[in-house]
């Protein structure tokens, strides 16, 4: 099953899996039972963050799990309110002791928080703990375009993954478009629109029961032809395994057609430029 999971290469050489598993509002005590399971359904990449809460969890949900360490692609990210050069290399430390681990294969920036000033100086100490082999690869989230050029512009270091909020209808084309010429990878967060009205959608139910798939499933393959990595979430063993079974069939054309016009701008969580 794991054979045929698409991976991506980043700038950096490294690839990842296109499809993983996040974690995002699963206590740190049901995380280690909802990545154990994602590991045995097929997932080989986890996202996490500082601020989940759930490192702990989460990183005895990878263990338990039972596949080598290197077969996995572990995701965390920097809060906030640790941005800055040594705060950074603090909170680093911390992750990795609660994760269990002797290294990240990416760690993002969470959020830009333009005002404060700081991204740079946070990215600088990542590519230390980079450069050091403590972290694989650098990324960020939520970076609007002009968040992602200046950090090019003061490190010469292009993140690998830029990862923001995205569904069928928030489709972010100028930003994904931006991160394409910048050789950046884009990965989809909140990919199913967290689970509201989106799965009830009329397109998407028609287009899900002409290929006998689930809506969800329709939208995270619509995700993965377009070339974005994509991390759905759940706590649910079934549905961690129907969002994992998606590499059985393809959208045309016309189904991807169909999608791209379901872009609404309805965004769900904050914009990067006002969240500070
Ligand atoms: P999501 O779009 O993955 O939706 C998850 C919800 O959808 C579930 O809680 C469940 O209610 C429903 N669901 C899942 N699978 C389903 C299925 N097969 N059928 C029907 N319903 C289903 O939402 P998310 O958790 O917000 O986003 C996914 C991940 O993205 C997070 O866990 C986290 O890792 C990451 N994320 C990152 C940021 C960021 O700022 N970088 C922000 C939000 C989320």
């Amino acid at each position: 099953m794991t054979a045929r999971q698409p991976r991506l290469t980043l700038n950096d050489g490294h690839t990842a899996p296109q499809l993983g598993f996040g974690v995002w509002q699963i206590d740190d005590n049901v995380a280690t039972e909802a990545v154990a399971s994602a590991i045995k359904a097929g997932y080989r990449s986890v996202d996490t963050a500082a601020i989940y809460g759930n490192e702990k969890g989460t990183g005895e949900g990878l263990r338990r799990g039972g596949v080598p360490r290197e077969e996995i692609f572990l995701t965390t990210k920097l809060w906030n309110a640790d941005q800055g050069f040594d705060s950074t290399l603090r909170a680093f430390d911390k992750s990795l002791k609660l994760l269990g681990t002797d290294y990240v294969d990416m760690y993002l920036i969470h959020w830009p928080m333009p005002a404060k000033g700081t991204y740079v100086d946070t990215f600088r100490a990542m590519i230390r703990l980079r450069d050091e082999g403590r972290i694989r690869s650098v990324g960020v989230s939520n970076f609007n375009p002009a968040h992602v050029d200046h950090l090019i512009a003061e490190t010469g270091v292009a993140p690998v993954v830029n990862q923001i909020e995205l569904h069928p209808d928030f489709q972010q084309n100028d930003v994904v478009k931006h991160n394409r010429a910048k050789n950046v990878v884009t990965e989809s967060w909140s990919p199913l629109g967290q689970g509201g009205d989106l799965l009830k959608n009329p397109t998407l139910s028609q287009i899900a029961g002409a290929h006998g798939k689930s809506v969800a499933q329709v939208i995270l393959r619509w995700h993965l032809q377009t070339g974005h990595m994509v991390i759905p979430k759940s706590q649910t063993p079934a549905r961690i395994e129907e969002n994992f079974d998606v590499f059985d069939f393809l959208l045309s054309t016309a189904d991807m057609q169909k999608i791209a016009g379901l872009d609404a701008g309805h965004r769900i969580g904050p914009n990067p430029d006002s969240l500070n």
